[in-house]
């Protein structure tokens, strides 16, 4: 096993191919003669293509044994996330940073699938429910995309194109993640679902505000559950920005997410519901900055 464990590995079923490539250096080659293969990261997302869709995936190439791509650190003032580290790794690591991401990612899945999803699995479904990319998408989170040996950096903002696609080319595959470091601001992100534990969101939001005596400096807001793709509140942001932090001014900034999403009827919530739910997490929002508490249920 130990000796397995050193090598590339490359598996082959009549037409299938599987690769497990150790570095970076491999992978590139496994890409250049299979630019159409799928790659894999924790398989939470992806199996279910088989399990659910009944579809077959012809050539797999999977991520996890890339040491290169298993890092997390603080540089420049940014969390820098490499693709193949695990939710519950990064659970651990973000919460001195964002407590309240960390207390998303605990309901995320399960511990299960935290143990093997990744953000940037997460983030390459670019899913409407994704549980990270709202707040991703408020903290102005950039992908890095390598291609062969050009890396590109992305704003988050910019990569999601409509519902589950992606800017990210053929042979291209997300490298890591580069998250701000806000010190000062405030971060609070909530997750609406029927259950407390494993279940998908029927809207979440993110908020992440600099509050200079008692005035919005700056404010940026996302939603996921309320369009086809996660989505930031550029209308109900400007109506926030520079202005007071009080009730009025929220009241009024909460309408404008009529502007900013037109969300669906589907089997998690109805349209009406996901909106009246995503003006009350602004309203929440605001309760619990000038009340200086939290008002969480569990
Ligand atoms: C029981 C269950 C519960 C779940 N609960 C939640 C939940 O609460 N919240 C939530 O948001 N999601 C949930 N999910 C969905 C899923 O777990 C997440 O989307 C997860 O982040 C996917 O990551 P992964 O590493 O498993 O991706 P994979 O399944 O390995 O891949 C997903 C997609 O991304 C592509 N991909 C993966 N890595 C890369 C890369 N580095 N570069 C380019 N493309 C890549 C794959 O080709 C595939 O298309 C759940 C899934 C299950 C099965």
């Amino acid at each position: 096993m130990k000796k397995i464990n050193l090598e590339n590995v490359t598996l082959t079923n009549r037409s299938k191919k599987y690769f497990s490539p150790k570095n970076i250096k491999e992978l590139k080659k496994i890409i250049n003669y299979n630019p159409n293969a799928t790659f894999l990261s924790g398989g939470t997302d992806l199996s279910l293509h088989v399990t659910k869709e009944r579809k077959e995936i012809n050539n797999i190439i999977s991520l996890n044994s890339i040491k290169e791509l298993k890092f997390i650190k603080e540089k420049n003032g940014n969390i820098q996330v490499g693709a193949g580290i695990s939710l519950i790794k990064f659970e651990q690591y973000v919460k001195k940073y964002y407590p309240d991401f960390n207390s998303i990612l605990k309901r995320y899945g399960s511990v299960q699938i935290r143990n093997v999803g990744t953000i940037a699995g997460n983030i390459a479904t670019a899913s409407p429910i994704g549980d990270t990319l709202p707040l991703l998408l408020s903290l102005d989170a950039k992908v890095v995309l390598q291609k062969n040996s050009k890396q590109t950096v992305l704003p988050l903002n910019k990569f999601f194109i409509s519902y589950r696609k992606t800017k990210l080319k053929k042979g291209q595959f997300i490298h890591s993640i580069i998250i701000p470091i806000y010190k000062k601001n405030i971060f609070k992100a909530y997750k609406i679902s029927k259950r407390i534990d494993d279940d998908i969101s029927s809207v979440c939001a993110s908020f992440n505000l600099e509050v200079i005596n008692k005035k919005i400096k700056n404010i940026k807001i996302a939603y996921g559950g309320m369009a086809a793709i996660p989505k930031r509140a550029i209308n109900c942001e400007k109506i926030l920005i520079n202005s007071n932090l009080s009730e009025e001014n929220f009241n009024k900034a909460k309408k404008y997410l009529e502007k900013d999403f037109a969300p669906i009827d589907d089997m998690r919530a109805s349209k009406n519901y996901r909106m009246e739910v995503a003006k009350n997490l602004l309203m929440k929002c605001f309760i619990e900055i000038k009340k200086h508490k939290l008002i969480r249920l569990n």
